[in-house]
């Protein structure tokens, strides 16, 4: 008998190229997906067992961008006139506190677990060892970064000079890239919020340290407008003309894209990801076109402020959104099936994460990042199609189970590694003075 950490018995997969496997065991081991594939209890001797009946077991999603600082602003932002960067972003952030970090960061993990999510790429705020410190308790896979920018004219707490920016990354780097499942990420608040000097140096300290650099980009026309006037040509040319755009830069947002920049995108190999409820209000990427092009695209949620964690509901105004704007026009309904947004939230999360090749797939040699469906409700059974159902009726409560890196963190919606009252608990508390 070989040997394995955990094996979950006789349960529907979804497998490569989003298909599926029913009545099949996974073991996992050291972290990994040993094997996946039938009668595999009679092979394997586990330390533990999970039951897989009328579940289907498959990739955590990936939230490819997220603000964990912006928790606590749930329900402020909608109907809020654009630019809300300004107004309600920037002067909420700059008053962040040690105690709201934690908070908000034991909230967001806590949303996220139940909600399936088990890997995500944060786009930086203020007291990050904080949330760090939280994420790395909760088991979560995440890349954080330090919230990066050296505009004039920024609150007195949050001002400060290239130099004072980036180093704010080092120290969180140093502290915890590699701690439990964190990366730590080199960012870009946005081009406009940066001078060239912070831009190339962030790049070139991510660079030394073989991790990614990350921005907002191409997110509404003004900002566009503002990097033609400031350097003579648009936001992803000029990250080319620095040299910066490559295989680790990823782009969130990216909606205004020209020919030429989607070119470029493609030939330096770089991530793009689209935050769909959030991007509602500002523009329609052409994602069709830049998949077709080869480009991973992920899905985010842009943090709890704009319509909460779930990956589940972003992926519903996703494949909305592409029909509306792209498929009826072009009298194609097919332009955007589950398949590839599922695809896209897992393996475009992946590649945000850096870990294209061992992250977002469930099959043998890949990280194991899993969660369960309970599929034995009223509203899942039947189905003709199960892909379809995952994305038009799932929504995060009816995950199950979540497993990051082969440990159980949620079993049968019971949260293993925070203490979840003491959490709501401590939400109730401050609820008042948020
Ligand atoms: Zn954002």
């Amino acid at each position: 008998m070989e040997c394995c950490d955990l094996l979950i018995q006789d349960t529907i997969v979804l497998a490569r190229s989003i298909r599926l496997m029913e009545h099949v065991d996974i073991a996992i081991k050291d972290g990994k997906i040993l094997e996946v594939g039938e009668s595999l209890k009679e092979r394997f001797q586990a330390k533990a067992w999970m039951e897989g009946r009328h579940k289907l077991f498959m990739p955590g999603l990936i939230d490819s961008h997220m603000h964990t600082g912006q928790q606590l602003l749930k329900g402020l932002v909608l109907d809020a006139k654009p630019i809300i960067w300004t107004r309600i972003m920037l002067p909420f952030e700059s008053t962040m506190t040690p105690e709201r970090m934690r908070l908000s960061a034991e909230l967001a993990a806590l949303e996220m677990i139940r909600s399936g999510t088990t890997g995500f790429v944060d786009a930086g705020s203020y007291f990050m060892e904080q949330a760090a410190e939280v994420y790395v308790e909760s088991g979560l896979r995440g890349a954080l970064s330090c919230s990066t920018m050296d505009e004039e004219g920024l609150p007195a707490s949050i001002a400060m000079d290239a130099d004072e920016a980036v180093t704010q990354t080092d120290r969180l780097y140093e502290s915890f890239h590699g701690q439990g499942n964190l990366k730590v990420y080199y960012a870009l608040r946005a081009l406009n919020s940066c001078s060239t000097k912070l831009a190339l140096k962030a790049a070139e300290h991510a660079r030394e340290r073989k991790t990614m650099l990350q921005a907002h980009m191409n997110e509404y026309q003004g900002e566009v407008d503002g990097i033609i006037a400031r350097e003579g040509m648009r936001p992803y040319e000029y990250l080319e003309k620095l040299g910066i755009l490559d295989e680790h830069f990823l782009g969130a947002h990216s909606l205004i894209l020209s020919e030429r920049e989607m070119e470029l995108i493609q030939e330096r190999g770089a991530v793009l990801c689209h935050c769909p409820f959030s991007n509602c209000g500002k523009a329609v990427p052409d994602t069709p076109k830049l998949l077709e092009m080869g480009i991973p695209v992920g899905l985010g949620t842009d943090g709890a402020a704009h319509g909460g964690l779930s990956l589940w509901n972003e992926m519903k105004i996703f494949r909305s959104v592409m029909n509306i704007c792209k498929g009826v026009p072009q009298r194609n309904p097919h332009i955007m099936p589950a398949a590839t947004i599922l695809k896209m939230v897992l393996e475009g999360g992946a590649a945000a994460l850096g870990e294209t090749g061992s992250l977002g797939r469930l099959e043998a040699g890949y990280k194991a990042d899993l969660i369960s469906i309970d599929l034995r409700q009223p509203h899942l059974m039947p189905t003709g199609n199960l892909i379809n159902t995952l994305l038009e009726i799932v929504t995060g409560p009816d995950v199950r189970d979540v497993i990051v890196g082969g440990r159980v963190i949620m079993e049968n919606r019971e949260i293993k590694t925070l203490d979840e009252e003491k959490i709501l608990h401590e939400a109730e508390r401050r609820g008042s003075e948020v």
